[in-house]
This record gives C-alpha cells, sequence and structure tokens, in this order.
C-alpha cells in the first residue's frame, strides 16, 4: 500500500508456474533475469522511440522505479532502511545458502571462499545457524581480517599463499568441513571447496565466475557422498525470508548493518563504485 516500506528483491517468480507452487521463486519458469524487462516482457522506461532496460526488476539508481509488485517485499516500520538495502540481493543470496539452500547445523564446520558481501553474509547465516567453526578464504588479507573483527569467521586463510584444502583439513583435524560456500564459482574454488568439505558434506556455490564456466570434478569425490550444488539468489521466497531477515535484524540477532560500511549522495554514484572496486568498502548505500 502506498507508504509501506519494502524492500524490492531480486527474486519475481510468477507464483502460479510448477516451480512457484512449489516454493522455488528464484527456479521461476517464467520469469528470466538478465533481460531487464517486465515480467510482461516490456520495459517501462524508454529514451525516444529506445527502450532503456532496468536490471533484475530494480533499476536500483533512480528516485523512482517500476518493480513487479511480487519483487516488492513489505517490511516492518520499526526497520532501519539504510540497512535493509543488501536484503535486495547480494545479502539475502549469502544469507539464503546458509540458512535455505543447504542449512547448516549447530556445531558445524563452515568454510566460505570470497569473503565479500556475499561471502560475508553466508558467514553471518553461519554464524546465525550455529556453526561451531567459521573459516574465510579470500586472497585479498584485509578481507579477512575483517572478516575476523566482525566476529563473522575464526580463521582466515590468505588463498594466495596458502593450500587452501590442506589449511581447512588441518584447522578440521583432517575431516574436512561440513559445509562450503562458494561465492567465486571459478574451476579451482569449486575443486577446493568439494575437496575441503568431509564426506557426506555439502558444497553450494553462490557465485559465477563467468557465464560459460565448466569445472571438472574427481567423481570419488560423489561416491564419498559429497553434495555438490548451487543457488540462484540464496533460494529464498522473498515475501517469506526478507521479513524474516528483518526480523532478526530488529531482535538484534542479526545485524544487517556491519556490512552497509558507507553512505553516499546520488551524484557521488562514480566514486562508490570506485571505492567498491578497490576494496575500500564491503557494500555501500545511496540515500535518495
Ligand atoms: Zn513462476
Amino acid at each position: 500500500a502506498v507508504g509501506d516500506p519494502v524492500v524490492c528483491s531480486i527474486i519475481a517468480g510468477c507464483g502460479a508456474c510448477f516451480q512457484c507452487v512449489r516454493g522455488a521463486s528464484a527456479l521461476c519458469e517464467d520469469v528470466v533475469f538478465y533481460t531487464g524487462r517486465m515480467l510482461d516482457g516490456t520495459t517501462r522506461l524508454s529514451k525516444g522511440v529506445e527502450p532503456i532496460h532496468s536490471l533484475s526488476y530494480q533499476a536500483s539508481f533512480a528516485e523512482q522505479a517500476i518493480v513487479p509488485e511480487r519483487c516488492a517485499v513489505r517490511v516492518s516500520k520499526q526497520a532501519p532502511l539504510e540497512k535493509l538495502a543488501g536484503l535486495a540481493c547480494g545479502v539475502s543470496t549469502g544469507l539464503g545458502a546458509a540458512l535455505v539452500r543447504s542449512p547448516v547445523e549447530p556445531g558445524s564446520t563452515v568454510v566460505v571462499i570470497g569473503a565479500g558481501g556475499v561471502g560475508l553474509s553466508a558467514l553471518m547465516g553461519g554464524r546465525l545457524r550455529g556453526a561451531a567453526s567459521l573459516i574465510a578464504v579470500d586472497v585479498v588479507p584485509h578481507k579477512l581480517e575483517k572478516a575476523c573483527e566482525l566476529g563473522l569467521a575464526e580463521h582466515g586463510i590468505d588463498a594466495g599463499r596458502t593450500d587452501v584444502v590442506e589449511a581447512v583439513l588441518e584447522l578440521t583435524g583432517g575431516r574436512g568441513a561440513d559445509h562450503a560456500f562458494d561465492t567465486v564459482g571459478t574451476p579451482e574454488s569449486i575443486a577446493q571447496s568439494l575437496a575441503a568439505v568431509r564426506p557426506g558434506g555439502s558444497v553450494v556455490v553462490i557465485g559465477l565466475s563467468g557465464a560459460s564456466v565448466e569445472a571438472s570434478i574427481p567423481v570419488q569425490h560423489l561416491m564419498r557422498q559429497k553434495t555438490l550444488t548451487g543457488t540462484m539468489g540464496g533460494s529464498i521466497e522473498p515475501r517469506r525470508h526478507i521479513p524474516e531477515f528483518v526480523d532478526l535484524h530488529l531482535a538484534g540477532r542479526l545485524d544487517l548493518g556491519v556490512l552497509m560500511d558507507s553512505e553516499y549522495r546520488l551524484e557521488d554514484i562514480e566514486r562508490a563504485f570506485l571505492d567498491l572496486a578497490e576494496g575500500r568498502i564491503t557494500r555501500g548505500g545511496i540515500r535518495f
């Protein structure tokens, strides 16, 4: 309704297809994520006769936007909106991976490859689920330091200097981790993830380094009953999970603010992108 605070999710879902009625909106048969069009196949913006496309139904960097109704998720009026922006995409993706796609069990050991915004969110999900040990992996040392400083990881592994699989095995007494979440999605990181989990463990690929990436895996990992799967947007049902994440934040159990570590005006957007590209910020928000 008019005046409702909303988070605009990248996951639309028609609500009526085979996948949607089974609670898998992220796999909706009628939605194509990257066309830049609305659900009816058209665009709402144009410049002269030329249509203007908007990424993932959002067109984020605008003072006004038209989005599909199912993408606009109403949240609590008490919620601080500037801390929730990440729930539209990256934060929900990381949280959903650890809470929805492959729920982390209390007491387990979790490895997250890539300690950017999505990876930190997966670590937050693991922490929330009661993981006993969280291991962050990255090639940028200050990202590992940040993960540990925020209390989102007990251990940081510098993949540029250390053999990731050996390090994880050492930290787990030779057994391997229970879960791995790979936000990098290269053939190497997928192979590392699969080798770093214990027999019976689970690997979820969250990120894709390129649309046509192929990975080759030793089939013996499958005979050891390891699971290799992936997730689209954290596999969340936006209208169920986003309000839950907000309620957890309001209850003091999920600090969504720690990832949103900077704020910009719209006219400073170029600087925001530069800060992100050069690793000075985790996630920036634009205040309108
Ligand atoms: Zn659908």
